[in-house]
């Protein structure tokens, strides 16, 4: 397999150097150059399979050429081995035909441990064959940078550094960072905000001097692995519910786009989806495309679904290139006209083709409360934040009733108590078994003030295992 950037200037990669790669030269991102497409017959003569035998049908051509299918399926087998629910992604019912999808029974409690338990293990590997070592610079405020963290903590070629914001992430997302021990783990706190440690990151990919040689390797979703690793997932549900004899609908707490994007794949590889919705929180630029064909930056709001928090969402671009019939320079085009004005609309006929299958609706904060309540009251699923937007959200865009409809849970509520105590739900929230004694771990990490070059100079002088570079 083959993968190109979304701004047509940069060179193909095969799955190895675009699973080492961040941005794509000419700042786009990657794509497989031919997506694989799966006959109804094919899909449904995989019903039943337990998830990591699933994941090796779907994910195969992706990595085709890069590796072995004995390998990769040893390390499928390993990576959701370590969920603690055995159906790996279950689904709950909440009313006739509604359906979440819980995908917080990975190590950090939220969906991003299916792709990044996968990331650090096809890291390791590649590595190991290599024989090259990598440093991850990343920013989290909250979710990613755990999940990166337990992704990647036995990684024997890898040294991981997380930037988040000091005293603003919730004390769990802190402890569920700065409590996993390893000398190749750094967790770095900036006296500044998510966006200051943003930054920095970017910083350090556009000029990577102070590695000294060492490649850095991207850990959000603008890498192409986090993706495809989402793809099973729908397969699985829609499996569950009749697919691919019958359509699913799916409703997707969004922030970069890339979970839902994931969705998008499977529908194009031959999953029958007949609709996908865009739930945001109050920070809607993907709503305002969605229902105006407006895509612009606004000011940032913080909100009780933190891990949506966004003013834009990187992983747009892929689908804009599709809607663009895959034209880079239409989209380099685009992301300059964004970047100097902070705004664009696609021509009327691309914005109603994606929403053939796309609606959205922005849920606030009041109205995430009390879906939480109404949630519960219901049927007794505690909801946390991020996922009662979806919900919100299914119950306002839904198609047809006769469709089941499925929410991604991509958060379990422990994680998020503040929300679900304004929700006012009378209910105990208790850690899972694994995390039962997080309060009375050891913690470790370092304050840094918000300056590039001392960030810079830290990586440098612990990236080799604690060791300088
Ligand atoms: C990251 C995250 C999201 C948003 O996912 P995207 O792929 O960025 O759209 C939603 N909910 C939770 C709990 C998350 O951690």
């Amino acid at each position: 397999m083959r993968y190109i950037s979304t701004r047509g200037q940069a060179p193909a990669l095969n799955f190895e150097d675009v699973l080492l790669a961040g941005l794509a030269t000419d700042g786009g991102l990657y794509v497989p150059e031919n997506l694989p497409r799966f006959t109804q017959e094919e899909i449904a003569s995989w019903a039943g399979l337990p998830y990591h035998e699933l994941a090796f049908r779907v994910m195969r051509p992706f990595v085709t050429g890069s590796i072995p299918d004995a390998d990769f399926k040893k390390i499928l087998e390993e990576t959701y081995g370590v969920f603690s629910h055995n159906a790996i992604a279950p689904l709950r019912q909440l009313n006739g035909n509604e359906w979440v999808m819980e995908l917080f029974h990975g190590p950090t409690l939220a969906f991003k441990d299916f792709a990044l338990q996968l990331l650090g293990r096809l890291l390791d590997y590649v590595l190991q064959k290599r024989g090259e070592r990598v440093v991850i610079v990343g920013a989290t405020s909250g979710d990613t940078g755990s999940a990166a963290i337990e992704g990647c903590k036995h990684c024997e070629n890898v040294d991981i550094f997380i930037l988040h914001p000091h005293n603003r992430v919730s004390e769990v997302q802190r402890r569920q960072m700065t409590t996993i021990v390893g000398d190749n783990i750094h967790n770095i706190a900036i006296e500044g905000n998510f966006d200051d440690c943003q930054e920095m990151v970017k910083a350090s990919f556009a000029d990577q001097g102070f590695l000294k040689g060492t490649r850095l390797v991207a850990v959000n979703s603008i890498n192409w692995a986090r993706i495809m690793a989402q793809i099973v997932y729908y397969f699985h549900a829609a499996l569950q519910l009749g697919g691919p004899a019958r359509s699913v609908a799916f409703s997707v707490p969004t922030g970069n786009f890339g979970d839902i994007f994931a969705g998008y794949l499977a529908r194009n590889m031959g999953l029958p989806i007949n609709q996908l919705i865009v739930a945001t929180n109050r920070n809607d630029i993907l709503h305002r495309f969605m229902s105006g064909n407006q895509y612009v930056k606004e000011t940032l709001h913080a909100t009780l679904s933190p891990s949506m928090d966004i003013m834009v969402s990187s992983n747009f671009e892929r689908l804009l290139f599709d809607l663009h019939g895959r034209n880079g320079a239409a989209i380099a085009g685009l992301m300059d006209s964004f970047k100097q004005g902070g705004g664009f609309s696609v021509e009327p006929e691309r914005w109603t083709e994606a929403r053939k299958l796309f609606d959205s609706l922005a849920v606030d904060d009041a109205q995430t409360c009390e879906t939480i309540a109404e949630v519960y009251g219901q049927c007794g699923e505690l909801l946390d934040p991020h996922t009662a937007i979806g919900v919100k959200a299914a119950r306002e865009c839904r198609r047809s009733l006769d469709i089941p409809m499925v929410v991604l849970g991509t958060a379990h509520p422990v994680k998020f108590p503040d929300a679900v105590e304004q929700a006012g739900v009378g209910k105990a929230l208790e850690l899972p078994a694994h995390l039962s004694d997080l309060f009375e771990r050891d913690e470790r990490c370092t304050v840094l003030p918000n300056d590039l070059a001392a960030v810079q100079a830290f990586v440098s002088q612990h990236g080799n295992r604690g060791k300088p570079l």
